[in-house]
Formats: C-alpha cells, sequence, structure tokens
C-alpha cells in the first residue's frame, strides 16, 4: 500500500503539494549512503566541519524568506515568525561550529595510570524524528551538534510538512557539507523501525508525542540503541502576588498562543495567587485579545492557523471536556466558521484541577486559569503533572522566584521570562516529556562515544 505525505494549506484546507512515501529500497539507500558519508566525516577535522556549519548557516539566513514561506503554506506558522526560526537555526549552526571543537577536546585526568583521558568521539549515523511545530527548528537543532561531533544524519520529518523535509536537505546541498552527511528521507512513521535496524544507524533523537516517544524508544531499547526523547509538555506559569502583572500577562499570551500554542514549552497552565487571580485573569483576557489572529502570509499576523483541522478537532474536544468538567470560558472556545485550522485564544477559568483533561497537553491556543493559595500550593500544582518539561514563575523578588523555580520539577525553570530553548542551555524534560538533553555541552555529547583511554 503507498502512502502519501501530503502538504495541505492549513489557513485553506487545499492540497498543495503530495508526495509517494519511499519504498523500503529507497530508503535504504540514503541510509547506507549516509552510513558511507560516516567513514569520511568522521576523520574531517573540526575547523572543516564548522566551516561547513558557517557555510549551511549562510544558505540559510539567504532563504530564509523562502523556507518561511514553505513553513506557512504547509503548517500556519506566520512568516515573520518563520523568518526568526530559520535566523534561530543558522545562530545554532554558527555556536557549534564556534564552541563545538572546545565542547569534545579531549579531558587530561589524573590519578588513573601514568596518563589518561576521556574522549568524545563520534557514533555513526544518529535518526532525527521530527515533528511539523517548528519544521526548521527542531530538525536543525538536532543536526548542528550532531554532525559537528562527527556523526551523520537522516532525517524522518513529519508527514504533513514534506517541502520543509526536502528543503532542509537543499540547504544541506547547495552549503559546504559533503554529500550524504545530511540526508532527508520521505517515509511515514511506519518505516522507522526499519531504519533503526540498520547496523550503522546508532541512536534516535525523537521530538513530538508522548505516545510516538513510547513506541521509538521501545523501538531503540529493543534494538539497545540510545534514543533521546524530546516529549510534550504542560509547562506551569506561576504567578505570584508581587508580580508585575502585566508584564506577565503579556508574556503569558504570548507563550500560550504563538505558533497557533504548538509549542512543547508553551504557558499551558497559568497558576496564580488569590491576592491578584482577578487582575491576572483581567490582564491575560485583555493581552489575547490583542493577539491578531489571520492569514499566515499577512503582515501582523500573529496567531495563524493550527496545522490541521485533525488537530484543531483534538483541542476543540479538550476545550469542551473542560467546560463539562466545570471550566468557564472567558473567551474563545467556539469553532470559527470558515475554511481552514483556525482556532480563536481561548481562556478556560476555574476548570477542577484534578479533571483529567487539566492533566493532558493543550497543543493550542487555550489556556487553562487555576487559583492558588500560597505559594506551596503553586508549587504543588506546579508538579502535579505527568509533564515536566519546562516552568516560570512570576514575581517581583528574584530571589524568592529563584528558590520556588528551583522547587519546580521541569528540565527548564525560569523566572519573570518566556520559556525558551537557548544553545547555551541544555534542554530537555523529565517525566513522560522525555529523557535526554538537547543544546549546549550536554546535546553535543548525548551521541558521543565517551571513551577512556589509559597510558600506563
Ligand atoms: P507525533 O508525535 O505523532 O509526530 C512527531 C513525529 O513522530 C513525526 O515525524 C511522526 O511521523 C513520528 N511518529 C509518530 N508516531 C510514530 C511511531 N509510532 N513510530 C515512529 N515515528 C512516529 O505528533 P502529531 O503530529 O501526531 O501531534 C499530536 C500531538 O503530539 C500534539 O497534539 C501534541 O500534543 C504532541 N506534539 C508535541 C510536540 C512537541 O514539541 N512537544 C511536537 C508535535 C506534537 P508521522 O508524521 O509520519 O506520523
Amino acid at each position: 500500500r503507498i502512502m502519501t505525505l501530503k502538504s495541505v494549506n492549513p489557513a485553506t484546507g487545499e492540497a498543495w503539494k503530495i508526495f509517494d512515501e519511499w519504498t523500503p529500497e529507497q530508503t535504504l539507500e540514503a541510509v547506507d549512503a549516509a552510513a558511507g558519508a560516516y567513514a569520511s566525516w568522521k576523520e574531517t577535522s573540526f575547523a572543516r566541519r564548522a566551516e561547513c556549519l558557517v557555510s549551511l548557516a549562510g544558505v540559510l539566513k539567504a532563504r530564509a524568506d523562502e523556507f518561511a514561506g514553505l513553513m506557512a503554506g504547509e503548517m500556519g506558522k506566520p512568516l515573520a515568525f518563520g523568518r526568526a526560526e530559520v535566523l534561530k537555526c543558522a545562530a545554532a549552526c554558527e555556536f557549534y561550529a564556534e564552541k563545538g571543537e572546545a565542547m569534545l577536546a579531549s579531558e587530561p585526568v589524573s590519578g588513573c595510570g601514568e596518563r589518561a583521558y576521556v574522549d568524545f568521539a563520534p557514533l555513526g549515523v544518529v535518526l532525527a524524528v521530527m515533528p511539523w511545530n517548528f519544521p526548521f527548528w527542531q530538525a536543525l537543532r538536532v543536526a548542528a551538534p550532531t554532525l559537528m561531533a562527527g556523526n551523520t544524519m537522516v532525517l524522518k520529518h513529519a508527514s504533513n510538512v514534506p517541502q520543509c523535509a526536502l528543503a532542509i536537505e537543499d540547504a544541506f546541498r547547495e552549503s559546504a557539507f559533503p554529500d550524504d552527511v545530511f540526508r532527508t528521507l520521505l517515509i511515514g512513521a511506519r518505516q522507522v523501525e526499519s531504519v533503526l535496524d540498520h547496523p550503522s544507524v546508532i541512536g534516535v533523537s525523537l521530538t513530538g508525542s508522548e505516545g510516538a516517544g513510547r513506541k521509538v524508544a521501545a523501538a531503540a531499547g529493543a534494538r539497545l540503541k540510545k534514543s533521546v526523547m524530546e516529549l510534550g509538555g504542560s509547562d506551569p506559569f506561576v504567578v505570584l502576588e508581587d508580580a508585575d502583572i502585566a508584564h506577565a500577562a503579556k508574556v503569558g499570551a504570548s507563550s500560550r498562543c504563538v505558533n497557533a500554542g504548538q509549542t512543547c514549552i508553551a504557558a499551558k497552565r497559568f497558576i496564580v495567587r488569590d491576592e491578584v487571580y482577578d487582575d491576572f485573569l483581567a490582564a491575560l483576557d485583555r493581552e489575547m485579545g490583542e493577539l491578531k489572529v489571520g492569514d499566515p502570509t499577512a503582515d501582523g499576523t500573529i496567531v495563524g492557523p493550527m496545522a490541521s483541522t485533525a488537530l484543531r478537532a483534538e483541542l476543540h474536544d479538550q476545550v469542551g471536556r473542560c467546560v463539562a468538567a466545570g471550566g468557564r470560558i472567558l473567551r474563545g472556545g467556539e469553532l470559527p466558521e470558515g475554511p481552514g485550522a483556525f482556532y480563536p485564544p481561548t481562556i478556560i477559568a476555574d476548570a477542577p484541577f484534578e479533571a483529567e483533561v487539566c492533566r493532558e497537553e493543550l497543543f493550542g491556543p487555550a489556556a487553562l486559569v487555576f487559583r492558588a493559595k500560597d505559594d506551596d500550593e503553586a508549587i504543588r500544582m506546579a508538579n502535579d503533572t505527568p509533564f515536566g518539561l519546562g516552568g516560570s514563575v512570576w514575581t517581583g523578588d528574584k530571589d524568592r522566584g529563584l528558590a520556588l523555580a528551583r522547587r519546580i520539577e521541569t528540565g527548564v525553570a525560569v523566572v519573570n521570562g518566556l520559556v525558551r530553548s537557548d544553545p547555551n542551555m541544555p534542554f530537555g524534560g523529565i517525566k513522560n516529556s522525555g529523557f535526554g538533553r538537547e543544546l549546549s555541552s550536554f546535546g553535543i555529547r548525548e551521541f558521543v562515544n565517551i571513551k577512556s583511554v589509559i597510558v600506563d
């Protein structure tokens, strides 16, 4: 049975381009090619690898508008955000070009033998299984460190962004990278296991849903191959009574709604101290009302359509279950008329914290707002979730904020700011948000052989 990978414009519902899934033979040929490229790439100097990354950064910058257009057309991201995403990818390439060699420098160790070193050696081909929400960033933030470390990579992108997937490969082809160091595979989820079977594929990095993570981590485990899992989140956004409410509401609305709310580290559960609950809710409502929803190719659009009507239906069902459980809709919550997968910025207040739906990830522009009587209750609520990706605390007292941020059980915690990924800092989650880290020196060491070399 032939499967297809479809670009469907989520703003209009129109099919844009359709690709046949590759046959297993085509897939094998591409993975073999990446395995072949590894033989010389692993021997290539850091200096040369860095030049290749800088050259790729140049191609990304030069084609940022074109790539933003592909994202708008395939998954609905407004053009300005798409452009910023491509530039962030270029910056990550430059970051690892500049810093990667030092992060992987052999470390001399005393106290073992006459001389001893910890080396960080490449391992082979890494499979990246990536989602559609940040089609360029998700792929490049894995590729830059992995390739700088001397591995090669094959990318299985989400089935709804095949043109982005091909464009990323094309950018590599146009850059100074040797052929086949990075290959895109036009395959559906069903071929992932056979790619993992390939003897040269040493591990997999997946970003996506918890369900996909469980399956692919299990498949990797069965083959004794390493995996890094960056899965969903339900980030708490904790507002204390001494916070700058206007600023917190502005950042909170934007965190919840940009990318049409389809961000793993979006603020999803707003946990607000009693004293400022009403003020914050009113401010959040105002800020959400300011966000311009519409055509992702139009100037000034902040919130485009969701990536598909299926994803929208899932979100709308969750909103309905919040209301059925006792939640109060302050704004949004209704399916708009007309074509496309648009969903209005939505606020649901006072849903019972214990309701099943409140423990799920809401992957769209719908905010849940809860009340907390004191700091301890706020932290307890922040941590009472199956997820552990990001979280933030908002307060006028930075030391108090820092102490509370340290109590939030997540991979990333921010005081008075947007939860974000930054190449300087490790990124990843705990609990059902996954394991392993991306970015920084921790990310580049995920797919290397940490090797003890001893001279007696
Ligand atoms: P998925 O997690 O299903 O897709 C992510 C990637 O995993 C895609 O490349 C997908 O391929 C692949 N994949 C899915 N299932 C398998 C499998 N069994 N074996 C191998 N590969 C697999 O995301 P969806 O698009 O279905 O989104 C659903 C939900 O996932 C969202 O509502 C959200 O909650 C969460 N999500 C979270 C993201 C995050 O950044 N944390 C990103 C995207 C989604 P294919 O497209 O071919 O199925």
